[in-house]
């Protein structure tokens, strides 16, 4: 008796009252903190829990962000996008059963039960182990807390019986829901919304799989739904097969259509899609590569940010026709909302930004990240419900991009504008040169391409690297900003812990207006910025390349034939001339040119390589 008194009082207390996001694509945990909500993030992750689970052979399922990884290889195995099923029955579901891998039927009362290696699972269950998932991520982060309480945010538009399943889900998994709240009125309430008197809110939230944009009336601090509507099937995911539609009639013509339908490569094809949509978000240009099925080679391609719009514009219209039924719903105007919310990942693109900036004729909030304001708002609501206050509503945020110079003078961001503080955030290097032995890091801020249009904040120096040849060594990068602000820097080598950190407090002689003035200019130099950027990252890379050659040269010369010396030589004089003319055009020809060239090199190394590897081996094995 007394030995379980022990024990219990040995457990670290529990957690209070977080704030849920079970989202159809992602799940997130928010807790309020220090005056106010924050998301929950164990060390080194960013604490979102992908709504997915996996179920291997035998074993229990995995969950989260391993189970999206093995989705890659077996799809079907995996159950993605549960939460369209939470207390539905099977006749509503018929469409979204077929991307289902396991069969359904209909259980008690009606519930949709799926068979799983002959076991029957039902959706509160499935759901409930992606929101133990969450309670493990915040255990992680707060020193083994278990996740007690909570509030759950559900659409406006989920009814009774889906509430009700989203408790069930709650339930199993061991947590209490304070309440189940709209997750439109979570993201207002992440934005202070309530502490208006009156007014009328749009939010515009378009997610992975689903669209909905909610119109919210306040009256004395409390939010009604006037009208909700949207699209179950639109978001991200469609965004993303606009490219993987391009990328397999171009990839037809040289791979065999058989292999463009293997769900493992169609997965990759789709990672490879949503990587160069979330790039065209923060760049002008992005690349799409993906490995081709059974060879060494790569399809590479480059989309511009207009090409992806244009290919992307009918979708966003969809979304405006929503809004216009909603607003019809509500019998409110355009002009008559005071305060627009974005919510979702893909609100991060620009064209999305745009469209709706110019749908409600106002500037939306955007301060907060959209796929975080869901579970904020939800951290918020479970503070005041546990009988806590929120006075003022502090959003600190770094109001610049802070990052690090690179080899060829570009600014590689590492925490970017607008992120909440605290906030941290880690990043790999490595040495450009053979038997480096030391690395000066230029820390700093500003939203410019390159390192020479930005603020150097200050710079050091991690030394101690053991020698290697170049492109071996690991550094991770870790950027720190405290709840005061200020900036840690830390640059340790993985081989032998050698570490070295500086810092800084980024706002230090920093007033608003300058500010102002280095937003601006990013702005206007958008263009020309990326321009130079492309030059700098191709004369990095030819210069690599121009290195490997030349030590290539030296080892594997006698395998070689004349006529093939003779075109590399040509080649890397070529490369050397580009560099010279700071011109991304003249480069990328003498990149490419380049590469074929020293194919038959390349093919040379490689074998010499897999010989040494496997003499290596039999004399090992003797
Ligand atoms: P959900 O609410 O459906 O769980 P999220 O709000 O987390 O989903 O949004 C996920 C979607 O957002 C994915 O399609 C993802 O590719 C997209 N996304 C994330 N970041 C960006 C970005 N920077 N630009 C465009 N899309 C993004
Ligand atoms: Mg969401």
């Amino acid at each position: 008796m007394g030995f379980l008194q022990l024990n219990v009082l040995n457990q670290p207390e529990p957690l209070p009252a977080v704030g849920i996001d079970l989202g159809t694509t992602n799940s997130l945990v928010a807790i309020w903190e220090n005056g106010r909500p924050n998301v929950v993030r164990p060390e080194g992750d960013n604490g979102y829990v992908p709504s997915c689970v996996f179920f291997p052979t035998d074993g229990p399922p995995i969950v989260g962000k391993e189970a999206r990884e093995r989705a890659v290889f077996e799809p079907e195995r995996t159950i993605f996008s549960i939460k369209r099923f939470m207390g539905r029955g099977l006749a509503d579901v018929a469409a979204d059963l077929k991307s289902m891998p396991f069969p359904a039927s209909s259980g008690r009362n009606g519930v949709i039960e799926f068979d799983v290696r002959g076991r029957k699972l039902t959706p509160q269950e499935i759901s409930a182990l992606v929101l133990e998932k969450c309670g493990e991520v915040a255990a992680r982060a707060s020193g083994g807390r278990a996740l007690a309480k909570a509030v759950i945010t559900v659409p406006a538009y989920f009814d009774d019986a889906q509430r009700q399943a989203t408790r069930d889900a709650a339930r199993l998994a061991g947590i209490e829901v304070l309440r189940i709240v709209n997750e439109p009125t979570a993201a207002s309430l992440a934005y202070g919304l309530d502490q208006k008197k009156q007014g009328n809110v749009a939010v515009y939230d378009l997610g992975g799989g689903t669209f909905d944009v909610s119109i919210l009336a306040i009256e004395d601090g409390v939010f009604r739904v006037l009208a909700t509507n949207g699209d179950t099937h639109l978001g991200g995911d469609d965004f993303d097969r606009m490219l993987v539609a391009v990328a397999s009639t171009e990839l037809s013509h040289s791979v065999d259509p058989r292999k463009l339908d293997e769900p493992a490569f169609l997965q990759g094809l789709r990672l490879a899609a949503e990587k160069c949509k979330i790039e065209l978000s923060s760049y002008p240009e992005a690349e799409m590569h993906i490995q081709i099925p059974d060879s060494n080679a790569q399809w590479r391609r480059r989309f511009t940010r207009e090409e992806f719009e244009a290919l992307s514009r009918p979708l966003i219209e969809r979304t405006l026709d929503s809004c216009r039924r909603a607003l019809s719903d509500s019998k409110l105007d355009a002009s008559q909302i005071d305060e627009v919310v974005l919510v979702g990942g893909v609100t991060r693109m620009p064209a999305v930004r745009a469209a709706v900036e110019q749908f409600f004729g106002r500037v939306p909030h955007t301060q907060l990240n959209p796929d975080e304001v869901v579970a904020l708002g939800a951290a918020v609501q479970a503070h005041v419900l546990s009988g806590g206050t929120r006075e003022v509503l502090l959003m600190d945020v770094t109001p610049l991009s802070l990052g690090l110079e690179t080899v060829g003078g570009a600014m590689a961001k590492i925490i970017l504008r607008n992120a909440t503080i605290p906030c941290q955030a880690t990043e790999g290097f490595t040495t450009y040169v053979d038997n480096q032995t030391a690395i000066d890091f230029n820390v700093l801020q500003g939203e410019r391409e390159l390192a020479s249009d930005t603020r150097s904040l200050g710079r050091f120096r991690l030394s101690g690297i053991p020698p290697m040849p170049a492109g071996l060594a690991r550094i991770a990068v870790r950027f720190h900003i405290d709840a005061n602000g200020l900036l840690t820097v830390t640059a340790k080598e993985q081989s032998t812990g050698a570490s070295a950190h500086i810092e800084v407090q980024p706002q230090n002689g920093l007033s608003e207006a300058d500010v102002q003035r280095m937003l601006a200019a990013a702005y206007a130099n958008a263009k020309d910025d990326f321009a130079a950027r492309r030059v700098a990252e191709l004369e990095t890379e030819l210069g690599t390349m121009l290195r490997a050659t030349e030590k290539g040269l030296v080892d594997a010369r006698s395998q070689l034939d004349r006529e093939t010396i003779l075109d590399i030589e040509d080649a890397m004089k070529s490369a050397r001339e580009a560099c010279s003319t700071r011109d991304a055009q003249v480069l990328q020809r003498a990149r490419d040119a380049f590469e074929k060239a020293t194919m038959p090199l390349a093919a040379v190394l490689m074998d010499n390589f897999a010989k040494k590897a496997l003499t290596g081996k039999i004399i090992g094995e003797m």
